[in-house]
């Protein structure tokens, strides 16, 4: 994405009450934060917001957390929320590789990756969000009947991602389809920025749902 630096927005952020500054401390304990038991569900790569918003705004006993490692557009959620003040919406500007360290075991119930970064680049697989080594760190925070949904317009991020699902020891498909926008899933479907420019351009929208293995004991 193209970065333009936004003055001031680390102010912003870290005098925004919504942003949660030290968020290791709270592992496990993400139910302080909200004062309540809902579930808990995150964005990561959110960008500006719109998704996270919308859902925040619809979902009232759902909690949301949205996960951006860039100010420059987090700051941009920020603004909005302000205004709003939805309680059951917070951001950390974070880096998704440690998400381990800020959630414990089983605490999020679902995932949203909207037009993850598609790291062209073989030797940077690895860095995609739909890589085998982030689904490794999801089996680490997701609770067993959780679920990821990941969306994009990148055929080739998409069937990399497929992929991975299915070498993953520990990962299953739900649900899947190369057309959201003419399939069964776009019911209730919250559009992202990047869905609403996509979709415009004419590009068809790639959509998966993917959930644990249950493994017998
Ligand atoms: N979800 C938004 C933005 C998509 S662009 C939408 O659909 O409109 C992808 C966003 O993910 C960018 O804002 C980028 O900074 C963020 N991102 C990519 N990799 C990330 C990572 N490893 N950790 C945190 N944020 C990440």
């Amino acid at each position: 994405m193209r970065l333009r630096n936004v003055p001031g927005s680390r102010d912003v952020i870290a005098g925004s009450r919504f942003t949660i500054k030290n968020e290791t401390e709270y592992k496990g304990k993400w139910n302080t934060v909200f004062g309540n038991d809902h579930p808990i569900h995150i964005e990561i790569g959110m960008g500006k917001g719109q998704f996270i918003l919308t859902l925040a705004r619809e979902n009232p006993d759902i909690n949301y957390v949205g996960i951006e490692k860039y100010s420059s557009v987090l700051v941009r959620a920020i603004e909005k929320q302000e205004t709003e003040e939805l309680s059951n919406l917070c951001f950390i500007r974070m880096e998704a590789e440690n998400i381990a360290d800020v959630f414990e075991e089983g605490e999020v119930d679902r995932i949203y990756l909207n037009f993850s970064d598609p790291w062209p680049k073989d030797r940077h697989a690895k860095r995609r969000l739909t890589s085998t080594a982030f689904l490794e760190r999801y089996e680490r925070i997701l609770a067993k009947e959780g679920h990821v949904i990941f969306k994009t317009d990148n055929r080739d991020l998409f069937d990399f991602s497929l992929d991975q699902v299915e070498q993953a020891p520990d990962w299953k498909l739900l649900n899947s389809t190369f057309d959201l926008h003419h399939s069964e899933y776009v019911e209730g479907n919250v559009m992202t920025e990047y869905e609403t420019r996509f979709v415009e351009k004419g590009n068809a929208i790639c959509r998966m749902e993917i959930m644990q293995i249950e493994h017998e004991t």
